[in-house]
């Protein structure tokens, strides 16, 4: 009965598809019922024969060579899925963003070096996080706004994809795109979309032109800030305390930037073929999920990863039992020292809520 309701609800403030103030006092996103359930594997198992495996990247920003020495990670992460692409059926590869941390050459250089060994191999797409933009001016100021991905266009313009046959298009020279995922299944057509971090209003006009013109393909979105503290928080150490969830608050593109918030409202929301969103940026949260429905009454399922410790994120779809199963995954046990006991257990990569590490993801399709 309170499903009912809530669907009833949300058709009546969704029936509008405008974007409006009065629809985001309505809507809240614990209104919901949630549609995964916690997960615990012990090993990750091979997929069956109604499986197949999506990776997202979760921010790889401490990697670098220059970074506490942690440079063999995002290479060796690399190691595992193409070692794996055939026996864990990984048919694409999307990265949350925060490649790098501080927009370096050298830092582009490494990424580039390591994340091209894909080419060639398999379709995957690229969100840019607030680390992966210009942040420092000519005078060495710091840059608010944080919208000058030129370093990042340099190393993956649309140029360089644009003869692929899954590249299917972008948005201002690969600061945004999509791409065709070949499932494996004739009857399953996914598209998958890189937004960058907190988007302006035209490439939030731009994703919506793309998915009304694939109305017969289910559709994921990636993009950098999403999930995490629900308000800004204005001190640090009050992060864990501030309810979780969609934010109110945006790190990129200035004044002009589109709050998670907004972007549920003024894109996510308005498409029924939109089941999922996967996110990074916040590692005092590492892992999160939530439901949300969208105006027709669909699911919409959103996650969250940022856990810097060897971790990708599985997620292997089922078509019979309509399931994804979201796992975090290391190959490099050796740095996953985690502890419940530990108190400096965030700071060494460690997940703090297991309800919201691997979890179940039930109805996409
Ligand atoms: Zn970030």
């Amino acid at each position: 009965m309170m499903r009912i309701l809530l669907f009833s609800v949300l058709f009546l403030i969704g029936c509008d598809n405008s974007f409006n103030d009065s629809n985001k006092k309505n809507y809240s996103a614990t209104e919901f019922e949630p549609h995964w359930i916690p997960y615990y594997p012990t090993s990750i198992d091979k997929p069956n024969a109604n499986e197949f495996t999506i990776v997202a990247f979760p921010d790889t920003q401490s990697y670098h060579d220059n970074n506490n020495g942690q440079g063999y990670i995002l290479a060796a992460q690399i190691d595992w899925v193409i070692d794996n692409l055939s026996s864990q059926n990984i048919r694409h590869i999307t990265h949350v963003g925060d490649m790098t941390e501080d927009n370096l050459i050298e830092e582009w250089e490494w990424f580039n070096k390591q994340w091209s060994r894909f080419d060639g191999l398999i379709s995957y797409g690229l969100s840019i996080g607030n680390h992966d933009y210009k942040m420092r001016d000519e005078n060495d100021k710091w840059i608010d706004s944080l919208e000058d991905a030129s370093l990042f266009q340099s190393y993956f313009p649309a140029s360089r994809f644009q003869n692929l046959s899954w590249y299917g298009g972008t948005f201002k020279n690969n600061t945004a795109s999509f791409q065709y995922v070949d499932t494996g299944f004739p009857d399953i057509k996914i598209l998958s979309i890189n937004l960058q971090c907190t988007p302006k209003d035209d490439e939030l006009k731009w994703a919506n032109n793309v998915i009304s013109n694939h109305p017969d393909y289910r559709i994921m979105i990636t993009t950098h800030q999403y999930l995490g503290p629900i308000d800004f928080p204005k001190e640090k150490s009050n992060i864990s305390k501030i309810p979780k969830g969609r934010m109110n608050w945006n790190k990129c593109n200035g004044k002009k930037g589109n709050s998670p918030e907004e972007i549920f409202h003024k894109l996510i929301r308005k498409h029924p073929n939109i089941f999922l969103v996967v996110s990074g940026d916040q590692r005092h949260t590492e892992s999160f999920v939530q439901t949300s429905s969208g105006n027709a009454g669909n699911i919409v399922h959103e996650i969250m990863n940022d856990i810097r410790s060897g971790f990708i994120r599985i997620l292997r779809f089922n078509v019979v039992t309509d399931e994804i199963k979201a796992i975090l995954y290391t190959n490099l046990p050796e740095l996953n020292t985690c502890n419940k006991n530990n108190k400096d257990n965030i700071s060494r990569g460690c997940l703090t809520d297991e309800a919201h590490s691997n979890f179940i993801l039930k109805g996409w399709k």
